[in-house]
C-alpha cells in the first residue's frame, strides 16, 4: 500500500500514471502474444578465460522481436513481465531454449560452454522453479554443471522463500551466480547464507579501472573476496584492452565485454567451438 503522506495522491486522477498503466496493460498483452507467436530469441554473450580469451561459457539473454515494431530490449519487458506474471511462462521458454542450445552444441562439438541463465525475483519466488530445472536438465540429457542460474541480490531479498528456491537450485548441482555484484544493499552478508559458486562483478566497478586509485583498490578486493571463499569472478562489461590487462593484473580470470563479444545468435557460438583455443 502507498505511504500516506497527507494528501493522498492515489485518488487524485492522474492522466499520466493512467497512461503507464494502459501502457503496461497493453505491453503484457503484447508479450503474452509474442510467447504465443515465437517471436523471443536467445543470444549468447561468452564470458571468456583470461588473459588468452578462451571460451569459458555463455550468458543467454533474451531479444523479444514484435512482428509489427523494432526490437525491443529486456530491460524494457522483463519488468513488465515480472508485474504480469508472465515471466513463469516466459522463463520457462527461456530454461527450455538454453537447454535446447546446450544439448546441439553438446551434440555437434562433444563439448559445449556452461550456459548461464537469468532468472528474475518472481521466478525464486515461485517453488516448482528447481522441479522445473531439473525436469528441463533431464528432458535434454544435460548434467546440472551445465548450466549457471544467474539470480541478483535484489531477488533473493525479495522473501524468505527466494533464498529456499536458491538452495534447492544449488542442491540439484546448478552453478549460482550473483550478478551484478556489489550493486546491492547487502552483499556481503548474502555470501553467507546464499550458496552461490559465481560473483558477477558489476560493470559499475569495471568501467573506471584506469580512472582512480579507489575503483581499482575495490576491483581488486572484489576479485580476493571471491577466490578467498573459492568462487569464481566474472568481470562484467569489460570494452577496452587496458582493462583486460588491468584484470589480469589485479586476479580475475574471467570476463565478459564488448571487447570480447556482443551477444550473438546460437549459431555463431557454433563457429566459435569450431575455432581453436587462440595462444597467448
Ligand atoms: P545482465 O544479466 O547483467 O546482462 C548484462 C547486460 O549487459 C546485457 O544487456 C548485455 O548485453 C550488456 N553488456 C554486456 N557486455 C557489455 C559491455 O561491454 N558494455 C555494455 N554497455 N553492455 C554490455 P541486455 O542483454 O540488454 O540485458 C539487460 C538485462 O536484462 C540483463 O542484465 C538481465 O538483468 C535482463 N535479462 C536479459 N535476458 C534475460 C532473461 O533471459 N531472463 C531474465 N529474467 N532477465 C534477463
Ligand atoms: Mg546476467
Ligand atoms: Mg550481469
Ligand atoms: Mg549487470
Amino acid at each position: 500500500a502507498a505511504k500516506y503522506t497527507g494528501t493522498d495522491r492515489s485518488r487524485e486522477h492522474s492522466p499520466s500514471l493512467d497512461a503507464t498503466a494502459q501502457h503496461h496493460a497493453e505491453l503484457a498483452a503484447a508479450l503474452r502474444r509474442g510467447l504465443e507467436l515465437g517471436e523471443f530469441r536467445l543470444l549468447y554473450q561468452p564470458i571468456v578465460e583470461l588473459p588468452t580469451g578462451a571460451l569459458s561459457g555463455v550468458e543467454a539473454l533474451i531479444r523479444w522481436h514484435p512482428s509489427d515494431r523494432p526490437v525491443i530490449s529486456p530491460a524494457e519487458f522483463i519488468p513488465v513481465a515480472e508485474h504480469s506474471g508472465l515471466i513463469i511462462d516466459l522463463g520457462a521458454w527461456i530454461i527450455d531454449q538454453a537447454c535446447t542450445d546446450a544439448a546441439t552444441w553438446q551434440d555437434r562439438h562433444g563439448t559445449a560452454p556452461r550456459v548461464n541463465i537469468n532468472v528474475s525475483a518472481r521466478q525464486l519466488l515461485d517453488p516448482s522453479l528447481p522441479p522445473l530445472v531439473a525436469d528441463t536438465l533431464h528432458r535434454h540429457g544435460l548434467t546440472p554443471e551445465s548450466i549457471t542460474i544467474e539470480i541478483t541480490e535484489t531477488a533473493v531479498f525479495a522473501g524468505g522463500a527466494a533464498l529456499e528456491t536458491v538452495r534447492e537450485l544449488r542442491e540439484l548441482g546448478v552453478g549460482l551466480a550473483l550478478d551484478d555484484f556489489g550493486t546491492g544493499h547487502s552483499s556481503l552478508t548474502l555470501l553467507r547464507t546464499c550458496p552461490v559458486t559465481t560473483l558477477k562483478v558489476d560493470k559499475s566497478f569495471i568501467d573506471d579501472l584506469n580512472g582512480t586509485a579507489e575503483q581499482e583498490a575495490i576491483a581488486s578486493s572484489l576479485s580476493t573476496i571471491a577466490s578467498t571463499l573459492g568462487l569464481r569472478a566474472v568481470a562484467e562489461g569489460v570494452e577496452t584492452r587496458d582493462q583486460v590487462d588491468r584484470l589480469h593484473a589485479l586476479g580475475y580470470r574471467y570476463a565478459q565485454g564488448y571487447y570480447f563479444a556482443r551477444p550473438i545468435p546460437a549459431e555463431e557460438i557454433d563457429a566459435l567451438l569450431n575455432t581453436p583455443i587462440p595462444t597467448p
